[in-house]
């Protein structure tokens, strides 16, 4: 038997680990809690920089033609106006990528699929009980459908989400979760011909349409706490009734029961190391951010790819880990920092201030996509380092 790495968290953090580090030579075991791996009723948008980290795992061939986002995307004003438009081929020329379009399943189930047969234990809980040194093997007390065991690991790799016990029982400094200021609403809905991917922004309310790659829609809503949080669905419909096609008859096609809610919450800063012992935090339990520039599992495929590449069977862990966090930290936080920039606006509630907002963005026209897209440069232009 090779070297193990136990992964906890079967998120997408914790299965791309799963799959870089059984790549790279690891004896993998990847431990979710849940039963099933199932993500309900959301899309996800993979950034070009995250379409070449699944490259990097194997996968990205099965989903780069398919779920490519097409034709004309842009910014709207509840009305209709376009504040902004540019063709989703753009960013292929700009960032050496297309950004694709996933339904969650669709993401979760191709990574779970490049797993090694038998690598992944659902309903099974995982606590970090010792983290491990240079000279002592890291140790996870499992419970699950077979009982309860504990487990030495060369490697483990905690991938339990921004509420994460293991970030909370051995980074004792890091900080914790802070309410992002707004709530969020994601659906998938039936096809809608001729859809045009856009976000429109409001007074505090941002919704989001895109086609996914089998026709139907997903969208999402968010809302301000500073707007008023919609009591419930039928508060939110109402409220959205007047804006632009086809919004209102998107939100009218779901049952209640198929959209999700949740209110957001960030993670003010990375710890000062991803890396503790022979313990490495990854995603969103190690820099949880707001969804505006979409970058969340984007940067969880990352580290999970630069893990692989950085920390082998071969090496002394506890270095390879300090070394793969002091490459991953600063990047993970300018990510962290640029998404807490870009969701500043979109949660203004005073009307003189978003007049200008759109005025501003509609009297820069096409600088304003030239400037966003230099913003962007640094985060969407990545590639995998060399193994
Ligand atoms: C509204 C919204 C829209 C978003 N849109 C995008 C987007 O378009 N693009 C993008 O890249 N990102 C997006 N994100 C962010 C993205 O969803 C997250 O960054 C990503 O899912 C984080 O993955 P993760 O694996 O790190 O954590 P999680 O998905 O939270 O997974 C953690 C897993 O660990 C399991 N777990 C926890 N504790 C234990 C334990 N003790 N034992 C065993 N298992 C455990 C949990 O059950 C869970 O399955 C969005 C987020 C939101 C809220």
């Amino acid at each position: 038997m090779g070297r193990t790495a136990v992964v906890v968290g079967g998120g997408i953090g914790g299965l791309a680990s799963g799959v870089a580090l059984a790549r790279r030579g690891w004896d993998v075991t990847v431990v979710e809690r849940a039963t099933s791996l199932d993500p309900v009723g959301a899309g996800i948008a993979v950034a070009p920089n995250a379409v070449r980290a699944l490259d990097a795992l194997g996968v990205g061939h099965a989903t780069r033609d398919l779920a490519a986002l097409q034709g004309e995307v842009g910014l709207r004003r509840p009305d209709g106006r376009w504040l902004l438009r540019s063709q989703a081929e753009d960013s292929a020329s700009l960032f050496g990528d297309r950004t694709l379009l996933l339904h969650r399943a669709q993401l979760v189930g191709l990574l779970a699929d490049a797993l090694p047969a038998g690598s992944l234990r659902l309903g099974t809980s995982a606590v970090v009980t010792d983290p491990g040194t240079t000279s002592r093997p890291a140790r996870v007390a499992l419970s699950g459908p077979s009982g309860a065991a504990d487990l030495d690991a060369d490697l483990v790799v905690a991938a339990d989400g921004i509420g994460s016990a293991t970030r909370t029982r051995w980074w004792a400094s890091a900080p914790a979760p802070v309410p992002g200021g707004s709530t969020a609403w994601r659906f998938v809905a039936p096809p809608v011909p001729g859809l045009v991917g856009s976000e429109t922004w409001g007074r505090g309310i941002v919704v989001g349409v895109a086609p996914l790659a089998d026709g139907r829609v997903y969208s999402y809503v968010s809302v301000a706490d500073a707007a008023g949080i919609p009591a419930d669905l039928g508060e939110l419909r109402a409220r959205l009734a007047d804006w632009h096609d086809p919004i209102p008859a998107l939100l009218a096609s779901v049952d209640d029961g198929a959209v999700l809610r949740h209110e957001l919450r960030r993670l003010p800063d990375a710890p000062a190391s991803l890396a503790a012992g022979r313990v490495a935090l990854v995603g969103d339990a190690a820099h949880a951010m707001l969804p505006n520039i979409g970058q969340g599992g984007c940067q969880a495929l990352e580290d999970a790819v630069v893990l692989g590449v950085r920390v082998g069977p071969e090496d002394d862990v506890a270095a390879a880990l300090q070394r793969w966090s002091a490459e991953r930290r600063p990047r993970v936080r300018q990510v962290m920092r640029m998404s807490a920039r870009v969701a500043g606006p979109t949660l203004w509630t005073s009307t003189a201030a978003v007049a200008a907002r759109d005025a501003g963005m509609r009297a820069l026209g096409r600088w304003t996509a030239t400037l966003g897209a230099r913003a962007l440069q640094p985060v969407l232009s990545w590639h995998p380092p060399e193994p």
